[in-house]
């Protein structure tokens, strides 16, 4: 068996490739652009395609293509060879630095929210040099952003990287206030740590449901789910097993660090984690690892569900963003260090993320708002749809003393005087127990949860890197201009935990009593669903600090809110035309036809014995018969609401519609057709079961 460090990044154009494959002076030159963002020569771009090109025909390419990440939440590639006539009659193979830079897809087709016109479809694409290029396939795959002729992004990317140049901007400038003269820049890092279900693929095949929507729009809970608690962290099954081992090979060939895996709460749910990157290499990562994941699982006669809600009744999947800011020396801001220098530097970067979690509560919701994510967030499951953080006892205790001037009772009596005491140590272990916190701190960076399984992780780290990025401009302002640089900074720190620490909850998010304490005693928000809270993505303070940050501009911000909408709305038209046809054309005969049997059998027998009551066949026909009605009855419903929709233009008005009355209707529809599944005999029953799907792997 080959050793993963002999494959590891073999199909990955890495540093190690153009060390090896670009001369000194183009490796150099190419090295700068990727550490501090130096403009890239023409001459150094052409050179460096070449080695490119070269070494992805070594390894089996015949393609090119610019990789992006538009607004569908997918990733898009259009496929170009390498092949250019020559004189004699043949082909060679080329490919120059204009194209490896800057690429031209037509792009009429990808969601731009008015951005855009028709007539001018031409968006663009951009070279990210510090993603590294890698093969899938036949293809050499260059990661790029997306962006309109006018410069407007049109992608997940641009808007990321904005954000992290925003956060690398103020983060300097607090540094340098602390007297660290050498960090050239700050970087966050992401270890997104992902769930997912595995199901078994003949099944899959037919669940129209499954195949339409992702997620199943019909089910009764089967006799057993999850109530065991027997499946979390329990052994993993031979073919999974299988499909792990094979996932993980691929991921390592594409340079991604897949680490830990095992199974999670539902039965048929796993989780994957990689080691955690930079943000934009991480979100990268991620997207080819959410194709992997589904691609690896068909060749094993499975199919790998992203979707944030599967099954009813059964836990959903999401992702867990873990976040940090990190120096290019290594440093992570969020480790408390050895010195009361640097402790008081951790605390007033603590205190940033604190008060732009508390700030823009919102814009965290509204990142990770999809139709999916709605049957997590805010329905009754963890986390709640209230933005809360976690910091752990220790921390808290600290936060307190800080803010009340009273001695901290850590192992010794200590009055917390920033840049005088040493912080406590803090136990990881301590500070990681919390599981139901949306947002906690785990030690060294805060882990935020409420992304949802299929979603990219940009819009979430974009809210994130630039709410931190204000935070600590606010700071910066005020630090710059202060006499006393330390007082001002005691201060600062005290006032962030006074005003924000109503944003702090360190008890069980599960709790009903904690929604009903956050949203009535400490007004923080609670924006159950999409509709909801997607227009705050206008609301005047988020437009004016992502335009002050040039994370975004505002016809970007308009056009972003309307496509998140338009989504929403998209998602569940198509769910409930899925539900329509498989109600009236499946589930309807079904129940008919078992009904027309049972009523057959009962004629048989009184045939036999006129006697004979058949009490059983003629109370069963008659529920079955009351039940048809009832299914007809809420499709009807369901198909009026669909016409009805159709009248209303403004997008904010439809997607309200759509969760008042489409949403409900659909649910309606669902109830009575799943009375139908437990009184249906199973060889009628057109689908295979929660259970069927849910245990069959083994
Ligand atoms: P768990 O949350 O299951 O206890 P870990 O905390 O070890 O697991 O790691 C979860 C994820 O967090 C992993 O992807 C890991 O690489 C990532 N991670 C660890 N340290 C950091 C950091 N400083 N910044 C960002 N992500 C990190
Ligand atoms: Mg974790």
């Amino acid at each position: 068996m080959k050793s993963v460090s002999s494959y590891f990044g073999s199909l990955v154009f890495d540093d190690r490739v153009m060390k090896a494959n670009l001369s000194a002076e183009v490796y150099q030159s190419l090295r700068k652009t990727i550490d501090v963002g130096a403009k890239l020569d023409i001459k150094v771009a052409n050179a460096v395609a070449e080695a490119m090109k070269e070494w992805a025909v070594e390894n089996g390419a015949t393609h090119y293509t610019h990789w992006f990440q538009p607004l569908t939440g997918i990733t898009a590639e259009k496929h170009d060879s390498f092949i250019s006539p020559s004189p004699d009659g043949g082909v060679i193979m080329e490919f120059s630095g204009k194209e490896l830079i800057k690429g031209e897809p037509d792009a009429s087709s990808f969601p731009s929210g008015g951005l855009r016109a028709t007539f001018e479809a031409r968006g663009y694409t951009a070279w990210d040099p510090t993603s590294y290029a890698f093969i899938k396939g036949k293809t050499l795959c260059i990661p790029t952003a997306f962006c309109s002729y006018g410069g407007e992004a049109l992608d997940k990317k641009t808007p990321l990287l904005r954000s992290m140049e925003a956060l690398n901007k103020q983060a300097l400038r607090i540094l340098r206030l602390f007297g660290n003269e050498d960090v050239k820049c700050v970087r966050t890092s992401v270890g997104p740590e992902q769930e997912y279900f595995l199901i078994d693929k003949e099944m899959y095949d037919k669940r129209p449901d499954l195949r339409y929507t992702g997620r199943t729009l019909f089910g009764v809970k089967p006799p057993k789910g999850q109530e065991m608690d027997d499946h979390y962290f329990g052994v993993i099954k031979p073919r999974v097993a299988a499909y792990m081992e094979e996932l993980n090979e691929e991921l390592w060939k594409l340079g991604i660090l897949a680490k830990t895996e095992h199974n999670e709460v539902a039965p048929a749910q796993h989780e994957l984690a990689p080691i955690y990157s930079t943000t934009n290499i991480a979100t990268d990562h991620n997207q080819l690892t959410m194709e992997i994941m589904q691609k690896v699982a068909t060749k094993h006669g499975l199919v790998c569900l992203l979707h944030e809600k599967p099954f009813a009744g059964v836990n959903g999947s999401g992702k867990h963003n873990n976040w940090s800011m990190a120096t290019d020396a290594g440093v992570n801001l969020l480790s408390p260090g050895e010195t009361p220098y640097e402790n008081a530097q951790f605390l007033l970067f603590l205190c940033a993320v604190i008060k732009a979690v508390d700030d823009y509560q919102d814009l965290l919701r509204l990142s990770v708002a999809t139709a999916g994510n709605d049957h997590r967030l805010g329905a009754n499951e963890a986390p709640p749809a209230v933005v809360s953080m976690f910091l752990g006892d220790e921390l808290n205790a600290v936060l307190e003393a800080i803010e009340k001037d009273i001695p901290y009772e850590g192992t010794e009596k200590t009055q917390m005087k920033l840049g005088v005491n040493v912080l406590p140590k803090f136990n990881r272990d301590t500070t990681d127990r919390n599981r139901t916190s949306p947002f906690a701190f785990t030690g060294n960076k805060f882990e935020f949860r409420m992304v949802g399984s299929s979603d990219s992780i940009a819009c979430a780290n974009i809210m994130l890197n630039s709410a931190v990025a204000e935070s600590l401009k606010i700071y910066a302002d005020r630090l710059e201009k202060a006499e006393n640089f330390e007082d001002a900074l005691h201060e600062m720190i005290r006032k962030t935990i006074k005003d924000h620490k109503k944003i702090i909850f360190n008890g069980n998010g599960y709790d009903d009593t904690w929604i009903k304490e956050a949203t009535e005693k400490r007004g923080l928000l609670n924006y159950r669903t999409t509709p909801a809270c997607m227009p705050h993505l206008l609301a005047e303070k988020n437009v004016k600090m992502l335009t002050s940050h040039k994370v975004f501009s505002e016809s970007e911000l308009k056009s972003r809110c309307e496509i998140m909408l338009e989504n929403y709305c998209k998602t569940i038209v198509i769910e409930a035309n899925t539900m329509l046809s498989m109600a009236k054309t499946e589930i309807l005969p079904a129940v008919e036809a078992y009904a027309y049997e049972l009523a057959k059998t009962a004629a048989t027998k009184k045939a036999l014995d006129a006697g004979l009551a058949c009490v059983y066949e003629s109370s069963l026909v008659k529920k079955l018969s009351s039940i048809a009605d009832r299914i007809a009855i809420k499709t009807e419903e369901l198909e009026n609401a669909m016409v009805d929709l159709c009248k209303t233009e403004d997008i904010i008005a439809q997607a309200n519609a759509i969760r008042d009355i489409v949403l409900v209707s659909m649910g309606e529809l669902r109830l009575v057709c799943d009375e139908a599944e437990t009184v249906t005999a199973k060889k009628y029953w057109p689908y295979p079961s929660y259970g069927d799907l849910l245990f069959s792997v083994r």
